[in-house]
């Protein structure tokens, strides 16, 4: 087992490291604290994901059949660890290089390959997610939206709710109901400008732009817009929340904004013993979440299916990032409205959201019991 960098990966970090020093000016220091959605995020991202994609750090892990190097997923996570540290300056686009992307490789077909990947490693297209309704998100196969076959095309009806991004979004990746059984659920790569979608934003503390209702009434969609076979989209959705799940390293933000805040402490005196003890706490957390993660990156690596390791680390992640928001809150709760660091409320944020969006952490741990304790079934994704 080998814990270390190898020497072509730390000089990767480093060339990440300057090409942020360099992109990410003043504009960005002082937007970076908003939502990814938020207006100024995206329009910042729009001219920021091409140079991204420019210097190969779009997408490096993506086969060169569609664009990429062929990099391992160690290096898409070394890119990944620095941008979000730095706020995730991809705005949206994260989705598309994390795991709608690389679905769309697994099921799409040649055309849908062809326009979408080609859009994405571009940097130029923003995609929301239509997962979640209002009867319940965490048990994705009851969903009720549905989508009836007319001919050639489907006539989608119903609702989705806390959708991300929805009102910036050119497409949506879109769960419908396409028959009576539970799990009889197909994939829609849906245009958003479709007649008959509506979309009303929901103010959250998570900020401007994020979450949204969207509704479809009688919104067409053609056979080639549907990603895989008819029905056969469960199989699709749990691929995808593999990758949704563990793509962005999340806990490299806490274990920045513990750093800040133990930093704040030592300058004002105020790092006593338990202090020590509570950042010692949280960093462990921080690591495990960071040691967890690597695990299925390692795994992706190798080709080797996912495991529960994914919902494992999805967990330790969620900890860690809120055991980091409570050491700031205990410890150095002025640095909230501080305007030399406004990432520490930013991440405050992030970590009451991070339980929640991608699958609550009691869907998770019901997971691991699933599939690592060997406790019998569930009914999550
Ligand atoms: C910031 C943010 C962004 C989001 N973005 C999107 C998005 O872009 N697209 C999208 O589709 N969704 C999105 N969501 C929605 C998210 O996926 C759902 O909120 C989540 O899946 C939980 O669903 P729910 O809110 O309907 O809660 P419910 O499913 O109603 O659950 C309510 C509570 O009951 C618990 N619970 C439910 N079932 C079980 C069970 N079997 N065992 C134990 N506990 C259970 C849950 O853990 C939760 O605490 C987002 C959410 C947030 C917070």
């Amino acid at each position: 087992m080998e814990f270390g960098w190898t020497d072509e990966q730390a000089v990767a970090r480093e060339n990440v490291r300057a090409f942020l020093a360099e992109h990410l000016t003043s504009e960005w220091q002082e937007i970076a604290p908003l939502s990814p959605g938020s207006e100024a995020v995206t329009s910042f991202s729009k001219r920021f994901c091409p140079k991204l994609a420019e210097a190969g750090l779009l997408v490096p892990h993506w086969p060169s059949a569609h664009g990429g190097a062929d990099a391992s997923p160690w290096a898409h996570f070394i890119i990944g660890e620095q941008l979000w540290e730095a706020g995730e300056p991809r705005g949206p686009q994260y989705y598309n290089v994390n795991w709608i992307g690389p679905t769309i490789m697994k099921y799409g077909t040649p055309a849908q390959q062809d326009y979408h990947l080609g859009r994405m490693r571009r940097g130029d297209v923003i995609w929301c997610q239509g997962f979640s309704e209002p009867s319940g998100g965490s048990d994705l196969a009851a969903l009720r939206t549905r989508a009836e076959r007319v001919g050639d095309r489907y006539r989608i009806n119903g609702s989705k709710i806390w959708t991300s991004y929805a009102r910036l979004a050119e497409f949506c990746f879109l769960l419908a109901r396409t028959g009576s059984d539970r799990r009889t659920i197909s994939v829609f790569l849906l245009p958003m400008d479709r007649k008959g979608i509506e979309v009303r934003p929901i103010e959250s503390v998570v900020g401007e732009g994020d979450l949204h209702e969207v509704f479809f009434d009688d919104v067409e969609a053609l056979e080639s817009e549907r990603l895989g076979p008819e029905g056969e989209g469960w199989s699709v959705v749990r691929y995808a929340l593999n990758y949704e799940r563990v793509g962005i390293p999340r806990y490299a933000l806490a274990l920045k904004t513990l750093h800040r805040a133990v930093a704040a402490l030592i300058s004002e005196g105020a790092f006593d013993a338990v202090a020590q003890d509570a950042a010692a706490s949280a960093c462990s957390m921080c690591e495990a979440a960071r040691m967890l993660t690597y695990e299925v990156v390692d795994q992706r690596s190798k080709g080797s299916p996912s495991t529960g390791a994914t919902s494992m680390a999805r967990v330790a992640i969620v900890q860690a990032e809120r055991s980091v928001a409570d050491f700031v809150l205990d410890w150095t709760p002025h640095l909230f409205g501080s305007a030399e660091q406004p990432m520490v409320a930013t991440h405050h944020k992030r970590a009451i959201a991070a339980g929640i969006a991608a699958g609550a952490s009691e869907i998770q741990l019901n997971l691991i019991a699933r599939d690592i304790l060997g406790l019998g079934g569930s009914r999550g994704a």
